[in-house]
């Protein structure tokens, strides 16, 4: 309320005038304070309860759309009430960004698929930071990163050591066209979803993890150093047993 109600000409108090909201200016004001002060950041020693808070990490594709909104929403109202009930909340923030669409805008514009992603990287951190998600991001992970596929191999290994990783011809859905291997979710009627070809059914020697180890952990589509490396999701993994 900016004034006090007061007599109108007719005699009857005027409504109380209310402030508009204006998100130009209040958005950014917060936003700077949280990041100024750390208030959504977390050091291992925190002496206060734990929590974690793990949205998807998003595989970046340029500004956000409103999945993202959507998504990141949630993550982001529990963050906050969770931190406002005394709680220590871990919420890191990182990118999928080892993927197809990369590859395929190198192939189409020449542009090293490094560039590409991140700048889409920027774009999308932009967006989420925008609409006043909440992350440490001093945790940041890019999956195309060689620090971070250090890591995938690291494990990678562990697993096959353990014999929990093996190598085998399985069918997967390769585009000719792409020159690639597609996920079930990309094909479309036969046809590779961003080509248009006609996708073929085909044996590749690939590493394959034990079904223990799939529900336990990561798993891989194919060996360190091609292109799959990095692990897949369990709910990609038995997306990749239906196959
Ligand atoms: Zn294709």
């Amino acid at each position: 309320m900016s004034e006090a109600a007061s007599a109108g000409p007719s005699g009857a108090p005027d409504a109380p005038t209310i402030d508009p909201y204006r998100p130009q200016e209040i958005e950014p004001h917060w936003q700077a304070y949280w990041r100024e002060r750390g208030t959504y950041e977390v050091d291992n020693d925190d002496p206060r309860p734990r929590s974690y808070v793990l949205c998807m990490y998003p595989y970046p594709s340029g500004a956000a759309h409103m999945g993202h909104v959507r998504n990141y929403t949630f993550g982001d109202l529990l963050t906050r009430y969770r931190t406002m009930q005394g709680e220590a909340v871990l919420s890191p923030m990182g990118f999928d960004s080892f993927g197809l669409p990369a590859e395929n805008a190198a192939i189409n514009t020449g542009v090293h698929p490094r560039t590409f992603t991140d700048e889409r990287i920027e774009m999308l951190r932009s967006s989420i930071t925008r609409i006043g998600g909440v992350y440490d991001w001093r945790r940041e992970v890019r999956s195309h990163s060689p620090e971070y596929i250090h890591w995938s191999q690291w494990i990678f290994l562990k697993l096959f050591e353990a014999g929990l990783a093996y190598r085998k011809a399985a069918p997967v859905n390769w585009c000719p066209g792409c020159q690639t291997v597609l996920a079930n979710e990309q094909v479309v009627d036969g046809r590779c979803e961003r080509s248009g070809d006609a996708v073929e059914r085909r044996d590749l020697e690939q590493h394959l993890a034990a079904a223990g180890a799939a529900t336990a952990g990561p798993s891989w589509c194919c060996p360190p150093p091609t292109r799959c490396s990095s692990a897949v999701t369990t709910s990609a993994w038995r997306g990749a047993a239906r196959r």
